[in-house]
């Protein structure tokens, strides 16, 4: 109010300038009164006009320009724009700071892996996340203001919103997977505001689907257990209740041997199984000699086939692959035991290395056996997948073998290919990446 008091002296000095030039003019006509008064309204209209441009250049300021400085002046007219464009401008930065953090917490909220989707009082899209624009296929634009039962029409959802019962979520298929399994969605909703509703979102697919694998690897591992078990308790019993001669008592102790050596292997397939899923992947500095990795695992391939099959190598000269031994020791061992079993006593058992153009490398197991349809071939490497379950028991197998083979290849950063058909013997080809195969063995590697 300070700052006002000039302005008013000002106005005060113009009245009574005003009035005294009126005065003195006025004397000179014979009417010094009526000067005075003249003269003291003239300085007040000179003075009202004045402020009332000073007023007028404000409001037009506000009202049209109020993003650009406030027009300067002193006196009230200027404090009050000095202070209207302070408090102007602390508001826009207000309103700035409250979008950043919207627009902050939009993002972060889009960033969710989970669906997020506001509905109004009346079950209108208020917003929503991509992942709930993908989830329950709405347009985050288009739909906005949409009624959502317009809009996902799924029975359970719909029932499910109206319900008002949203204690558990609901479970809403979303249609078939590639692999023909149908796709499912996780919906919960929680109530807020004024009627307000939060639905969020989760794909539990992934989740079902290695449950459901769970579950079967359980029931799998107790069936292949339980045979064995089953065949050992009755030759126990037979034992026991009847008088067998030497030579029974030999056969059935010999038939035992064989069901615990299958439960052996199964149980080390399984620990195998579980040592790959539960290690780190092997490193790319320690250096496998093809050469010796090959020659070790056919000798023990030869022995198992007891010279009823041809063994040939080809190409492992020269090369080294970064890795884990005891893995691709048993990846190569797997491959070839069932070249073995799966091979008729004469047949021929090829294995080659060769290193392609982009210094990857390929270790190729062929044989001449019996081959397998091609409706079977991608599910080979599943666990306990079998073509023909009685002759993979009768030869030893745990139906574990290529599963483990591909767990080993993928944690080398490779593959396994497989080709065959019926009568035609198979293929098994191991792909490693060029980053770990190193074409000249370095004498240290020559075991
Ligand atoms: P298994 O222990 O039963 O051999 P694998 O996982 O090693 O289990 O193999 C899965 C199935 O693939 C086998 O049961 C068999 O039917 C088929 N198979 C694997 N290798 C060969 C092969 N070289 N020739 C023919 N069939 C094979």
């Amino acid at each position: 109010m300070v700052s006002l008091l000039p302005r008013w002296w000002v106005a005060l000095f113009a009245l009574y300038a005003g009035s005294g030039a009126g005065w003195w003019l006025g004397q000179a006509a014979g009417a010094p009164l009526i000067g005075a008064a003249v003269g003291s309204g003239l300085a007040v209209t000179a003075w009202v006009a004045l402020e009332g441009l000073r007023a007028a250049r404000l409001m037009r300021w506000l009202l049209t320009a109020a993003d650009r400085p406030a027009p300067r002046s002193s006196g009230l007219w200027g404090e009050l724009a000095y202070r209207t464009e302070r408090a102007l401008r602390s508001r826009d930065r207000q309103i700035e700071l409250e979008r950043q953090r919207l627009a902050q917490f939009l993002s972060g909220i889009e960033a969710s892996p989970n669906g997020v989707l506001l509905l109004d009082a009346d079950d209108r899209v208020h917003w929503c996340n991509w992942v709930a624009s993908d989830h329950f296929g709405l347009n985050a634009q288009r739909d906005l203001g949409q009624a959502v039962t317009n809009l996902v029409r799924a029975p359970e959802f719909v029932a499910y919103l109206k319900s008002g019962l949203w204690d558990e979520p609901i479970r809403l298929p979303i249609g078939l997977n590639q692999h023909g399994a149908t796709d499912s969605l996780s919906v919960l909703v929680r109530a807020y505001g004024q009627g307000q509703k939060l639905v969020l979102s989760q794909d539990i697919s992934e989740l079902l689907r290695n449950d459901l694998m769970r579950r079967d690897f359980v029931a799998n591992v107790s069936h292949e257990i339980r045979t064995p078990l089953t065949v050992l308790s009755g030759f126990l019993e037979t034992l026991d209740s009847l008088a067998l001669s030497d030579a029974e008592r030999r056969h059935m102790q010999a038939l035992m041997r064989q069901q615990t050596e299958r439960m052996q292997v199964l149980v080390a397939d399984l620990l195998t199984l579980a040592q790959l899923e539960g290690s780190a992947r092997p490193t790319a500095d320690q250096w496998v000699s093809v050469n010796a990795w090959v020659a070790q695992t056919v000798a023990d391939a030869q022995r198992l086939s007891n010279d009823q099959h041809r063994f040939h190598v080809t190409g492992v000269d020269s090369a080294a692959l970064a890795g884990s031994e005891a893995e691709l020791r048993s990846a190569l061992g797997n491959l070839l035991t069932n070249a073995v079993r799966y091979t008729p006593a004469g047949g021929r058992i090829d294995v080659s290395w060769r290193v392609d153009a982009d210094g990857a490398g390929e270790l190729a197991v062929r044989d001449t056996g019996i081959g397998i349809a091609r409706e079977h071939l991608p599910r080979l490497t599943e666990r306990f997948y079998r073509v023909d379950g009685s002759r993979s028991r009768a030869t030893g197998g745990t139906g574990l073998g290529l599963a483990i083979v591909k767990h080993v290849m993928q944690r080398h950063g490779g593959a396994l290919d497989i080709a065959s058909a019926p009568g035609q013997g198979s293929c098994f080809t191991l792909r490693f990446p060029a980053g770990r195969v190193r074409r000249e063995a370095s004498p240290a590697l020559g075991r």
